[in-house]
């Protein structure tokens, strides 16, 4: 009889351990940003020209005087270097 004991008690804990770990293994799962990186890739970036946001990948970019600047298209570029340089 103290034998059956002994052995419900090591399964009690061995049952323990294994759920312990599935558990520790799902923490670390959803710890892995899976969601943010594709949030990242699409970042949007401010056309200073006519104040609309673009993808970061799909705009223009364009460095004026050491900074960088996005523009939703060639034309509103070419007018803020015009704008830019005149003032
Ligand atoms: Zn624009």
């Amino acid at each position: 009889m103290r034998r059956f004991l002994l052995l419900l008690f090591l399964f009690f804990l061995v049952y323990r351990l294994v759920k312990n770990l599935l558990i520790n293994r799902r923490d670390r799962r959803s710890l892995v940003p899976g969601d943010s990186s594709q949030i990242g890739s699409k970042e949007m970036v401010k056309d200073p020209q006519c104040n609309t946001y673009i993808p970061k990948d799909e705009a223009i970019s364009r460095r004026i005087r050491g900074q960088s600047y996005y523009f939703c298209s060639k034309e509103c570029a070419q007018r803020f270097k015009e704008r830019k340089s005149a003032s």
